[in-house]
């Protein structure tokens, strides 16, 4: 059954990135707002005697429509066997073992930072997006058989959010849009997370719907990558998701860690950091809690916990060392 939804959802995402992506905003933005509109004006109806119930029925049937089309579009994609199930290593995540990951990550991320462009405030810059867009493509096909067998379309469906004021202060950073199969991302971000939320965001158009295997798939997209910003993106993202695993547990470790990134990496941190303070109020409490209300309703864990991630990356890291010991036996 699940299966049949998969083969479906490969022709869907195809016709849509086909029809919608060309267009040079985000299309799904758009419907979003005229659905908001329409809603808006049939509940305002509904405070009329005269019109009530052909305006209730107006809004039921929209919001049927909609949900109907969410479901087979999308929402099937969740009880796909999940990605820990392909792995032939399935351990538990330990702490001990996130510790001696992320201390590799630092290093890596410190050399890596060294070799990629910086503004006037030495802060990390993009040097050109649409080469980290089309580096995304073509490293979808390049992914595991084993993890994904889906198909890459190479097309470019990537889109600056509409509302990324809005964005600003929610803690959103992009988001997939069914309907359209557009990628839209934030594009007032600091650059630090721009490149691997593409990753993230595309994991999804390929077809990958729970969240952290999206992160997973966007690791594997971007961790050895030649293009210098997405490979950076993606070791921060990495490194960060580590730590912030370990910090439940010993602390110590995590300042030392930051005390330990290079001096660029530091201007880096200062400037999310900064972004994030500047950004906070009650509407991110608000979609902090509604994205995570969202996230559960959708049988995942909240935001909040890194781990599935963690399991997968900690899994496939193993993985990867015997298949790499058993090659330097062989020859
Ligand atoms: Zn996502």
């Amino acid at each position: 059954m699940i299966s049949f939804f998969e083969s479906f959802f490969e022709i869907q995402k195809k016709v849509h990135q086909i029809i919608f992506s060309w267009i040079p905003f985000s299309f799904g933005d758009v419907i979003y707002i005229l659905l908001g509109i329409f809603l808006l004006y049939f509940i305002i109806k509904t405070f009329k005697k005269r019109s009530r119930s052909t305006s209730l029925l107006s809004i039921l049937i929209i919001i049927n429509i909609f949900y109907f089309a969410y479901q087979i579009f999308w929402g099937m994609l969740y009880f796909q066997t999940p990605i820990i199930k392909k792995l032939s290593s399935q351990d538990e995540p330990t702490v001990e073992k996130a510790k001696i990951l992320a201390l590799q990550y630092l290093e890596k991320c410190k050399e890596t930072r060294k070799l990629v462009h910086e503004d006037k405030n030495g802060i990390f810059v993009i040097k050109d997006l649409k080469s980290v867009q089309q580096e995304i493509l073509s490293q979808q096909s390049k992914l595991p058989k084993y993890i994904s067998d889906k198909n890459a379309t190479h097309i470019n469906s990537f889109k600056p959010s509409i509302f990324k004021n809005v964005m600003n202060f929610t803690g959103i950073l992009g988001y997939y849009n069914p309907f359209t199969a557009e990628s839209q991302y934030n594009s007032q971000l600091p650059n630090t997370y721009v490149p691997f939320t593409s990753a993230h965001e595309s994991s999804h158009q390929l077809g990958f719907a729970r969240e952290q295997e999206a992160n997973f798939v966007g690791y594997l997209i971007g961790i050895n990558s030649k293009n210098l910003d997405l490979r950076y993106s993606t070791e921060y993202f990495t490194l960060k998701s580590l730590l912030n695993f370990i910090v439940e547990e010993d602390q110590e470790f995590v300042k030392k860690a930051l005390k330990n990134y290079s001096i660029e990496m530091k201007r880096d941190r200062a400037y999310e950091k900064n972004f994030v303070l500047k950004h906070q109020g009650w509407l991110d409490d608000f979609f902090g809690f509604t994205n995570n209300l969202f996230l559960k309703s959708n049988q995942q864990e909240g935001s909040v916990t890194y781990s599935y991630f963690i399991d997968l990356l900690l899994n496939y890291e193993k993985v990867q060392k015997t298949k790499e010991s058993y090659q330097a036996i062989r020859f």
